[in-house]
């Protein structure tokens, strides 16, 4: 039986954008495929509130993680850390060799710029991670205030933000808050297949890079910007889902990207005011997410098993991630669910564990 997903990725897709990449194959050194790259680009601008190119990577959003730490350092990297996902970037960090420091904090909680700051100070940083929303946990970083904060002391550090569990759900205005690089992968609010990851890049990142020694292949931005001049990719890119995501960015501007926005604060408060009710919001309420909630298992129900029943009716959420499986639950509200989708899920799991 067909499951609708309620899960932090991937997420449901329409049918529309899954027939969208059954258009027949066109080389990637075509005029078809430039103005496909053509067309897709200020859309995804658009979506970003930016003027700066924005890569389409044939990639997850991991490999953009990478590319981007590779190509964004020269002295060392502050990782703020909050999670399971936030926790990648500095194994990610490490793994390529990047001198860096991490910030914790407890889950459940996000960062205050008053933190960010504080711990910029401690070191001799020129880059800094930020995962806007810790998918793990249900927290939203506040990411505005903490890019105001930081560029308001350092001019220079490159703000790196993995987007990916919000963009195209929550407003992000790359140019005005004066970010980096923000990327995020085409499976959670952009409600397409898994296998693409968009970022948007700065001026500042694009003469870090220069300056970068061994910054890697793949995704070198340097060698990207190039080829976008000309709306192509350096490698062979992933047709079928950009046929997709092209359909995609013109359903979300139709719906309108205030719309949209609002879409996601609506389905956030529907499950909040029903995990309040019924049990316990696990996360700090200062950093509620719009895009993913994780409820706290406070009636000791068995997670697995709810999951089941929900399944025999047509959805499906997502368990707690790693130690807090069974612990806490989390029910994702992006992408194109709606808060009638909602409305029936809640309802279905009152319906199987009895509440009123
Ligand atoms: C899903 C997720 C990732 C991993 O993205 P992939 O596309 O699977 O590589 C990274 N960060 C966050 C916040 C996520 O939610």
């Amino acid at each position: 039986m067909y499951k609708k997903l309620f899960i932090p990725g991937p997420t449901h897709v329409r049918d529309e954008v899954l027939q969208a990449q059954t258009a027949p194959m066109i080389g990637h050194r075509s005029t078809a495929y430039s103005d496909l790259q053509g067309e897709l680009t200020p859309k995804l601008q658009q979506l970003l509130y930016t003027q700066q190119p924005v890569f389409i990577y044939a990639s997850s959003g991991t490999g953009v993680m990478e590319g981007s730490i590779r190509q964004a350092v020269l002295k060392r990297a502050l990782v703020t850390v909050c999670g399971e996902f936030s926790s990648r970037w500095y194994e990610i960090t490490k793994a390529n060799g990047v001198p860096c420091d991490r910030l914790d904090v407890e889950a459940g909680q996000g960062f205050t710029p008053d933190q960010v700051v504080e711990a910029l100070g401690k070191g001799d940083y020129d880059a800094l991670t930020v995962t806007l929303n810790e998918t793990s946990t249900g927290v939203m970083n506040p990411l505005k205030e903490i890019a105001a904060a930081v560029r308001a002391k350092y001019p220079d550090i490159l703000i790196l933000v993995d987007a990916v569990s919000a963009m195209a759900g929550v407003k992000i205005e790359f140019d005005a808050w004066d970010l980096d690089v923000v990327l995020a992968s085409s499976q959670k609010c952009f409600a397409l297949p898994p296998g693409l990851t968009v970022a948007a890049v700065s001026e500042r990142a694009f003469k870090r890079a220069e300056q970068v020694p061994n910054r890697g292949y793949y995704f070198d931005f340097i060698d990207m910007l190039k080829f976008y001049k000309k709306n192509q990719t350096p490698a062979t890119p992933a047709i079928s889902l950009m046929n997709a995501l092209n359909k995609q960015m013109d359903d979300i501007l139709a719906e309108g990207l205030e719309n949209r926005w609002a879409r996601h604060l609506t389905m956030a408060q529907m499950v909040q005011a029903w995990a309040v009710k019924y049990w316990e919001m696990f996360p700090d309420p200062r950093f509620y997410s719009n895009t993913v909630s994780t409820v706290k298992n406070t009636r000791g129900i068995n997670v697995g098993d709810l999951n089941k029943e929900l399944g025999k009716r047509g959805a499906t959420i997502s368990n707690g991630y790693g130690p807090f499986k069974e612990k806490t639950f989390r029910i994702a509200h992006m992408g194109d669910i709606t808060p009638a989708d909602i409305e029936w899920l809640l309802g279905e799991i009152n319906d199987i564990l009895g509440l009123k």
